[in-house]
């Protein structure tokens, strides 16, 4: 009995005018409704949020009339040969089209449009409706934004970290050995002999090796780990819960694998070969970031004296 109670007071909600007035106000989604005249007999709050325009200065207006003032994307007006709604209206078939609004302070708004004809008991189109979103500015905005993040942190030719991400890196994960004790290793990675891979290949072909040496640090260490580029040929590898046995074994092998590494250049099967000099250290309670790196690169120039293309670890 409860049951057939409710369902009737459904129904009665949904056939009640009120209930789609307010359906379509909380919409994003700016809906207006136009008679044949293209005078405005309905207006939703997404469209006051949307133009600026609120009901009262809209409803009974033309839409045409100083309103909206719909232009294309070249500037052109739509409202005396081009309006979607006089379109839907004439010939019955709803329209999609990317467009532009006026808003009430005056600047344009990018619009995704939807007009359709509104038809009466008889089958005669007696309005249209106009239903349009701003989506498209703000789902380009939030693109943006989060290309701008990437980039800022992104080292454009590697695709690993950059310079200044890594530092902040650094800082935080210190910050935690300070705070908290927990240890961490790092590794100083220089590229051997790069000068020659540039004087004899070329520039274009250096730069490719860096992105494919930067590949191999980021795929042989764990998913934890923190590769970056810390300048030219010189990257810098953070290795979280390590102790010093652990972090050499770990050098060794992105070691092995660089050394393992090849680029193909030109059609005749060529392979660019290079090797890599590694310094690592674990951090010490009273590290600055400066000590730090410094005492790994000291551990870095130790391998180059020793023959390069080896780790030399340090405390
Ligand atoms: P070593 O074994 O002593 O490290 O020798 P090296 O030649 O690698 O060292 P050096 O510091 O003399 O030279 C590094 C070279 O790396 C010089 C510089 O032109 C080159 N380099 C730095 N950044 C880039 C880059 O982004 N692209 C290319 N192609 N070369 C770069
Ligand atoms: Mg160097
Ligand atoms: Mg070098």
């Amino acid at each position: 009995m409860i049951f057939y109670e409710s369902i009737r007071e459904y129904t009665m909600i949904v056939t009640d005018e009120k209930f789609y007035q307010v359906l379509l106000d909380n919409l994003n989604d700016g809906v207006y409704f136009v008679d044949r005249d293209r005078r405005i007999t309905y207006w939703s709050k997404g469209a006051e949020r949307i133009t600026g325009y609120q009901k009262a200065e809209v409803v009974g207006r033309c839409c045409a009339d100083n309103l909206l003032t719909h232009v294309d994307e070249k500037g052109s007006s739509l409202c005396l040969g081009g309006c979607p709604l006089s379109f839907a209206m004439n010939d019955g078939i709803a329209r999609n089209g990317e467009i532009f609004l006026h808003h009430r302070d005056g600047h344009r708004v990018p619009v995704t449009v939807r007009a359709f004809p509104l038809r009466n008991a008889q089958g005669e189109v007696e309005g249209a409706v106009e239903i349009f979103n701003d989506n498209t500015n703000q789902t380009l905005m939030l693109e943006r934004i989060a290309q701008f993040e990437k980039m800022a942190y992104l080292d454009t030719l590697t695709g690993v970290a950059n310079r200044r991400f890594t530092e902040m890196t650094l800082h935080s994960r210190l910050d935690e050995r300070h705070r908290y004790g927990w240890a961490f290793g790092i590794l100083f990675i220089d590229v051997d002999h790069f000068k020659n891979v540039n004087d004899q290949y070329g520039h274009d072909v250096g730069d490719q090796v860096l992105a494919m040496v930067a590949k191999t640090l980021s795929n042989s260490v764990r998913s934890f780990d923190f590769v970056g580029r810390w300048g030219g040929e010189e990257f810098l590898a953070i290795l979280a819960n390590v102790d010093a046995a652990e972090l050499h074994t770990f050098a060794d092998r992105i070691r092995a694998l660089v050394e393992q590494s090849h680029l193909a250049v030109g059609t005749g099967g060529q392979q660019v070969r290079v090797t890599v000099s590694i310094g690592g250290t674990i951090t010490r309670s009273d590290d600055s970031l400066a000590a730090l790196i410094k005492r790994a690169d000291e551990f870095m120039y130790a391998s180059k004296r020793a023959g390069r293309n080896c780790v030399t670890m340090g405390e």
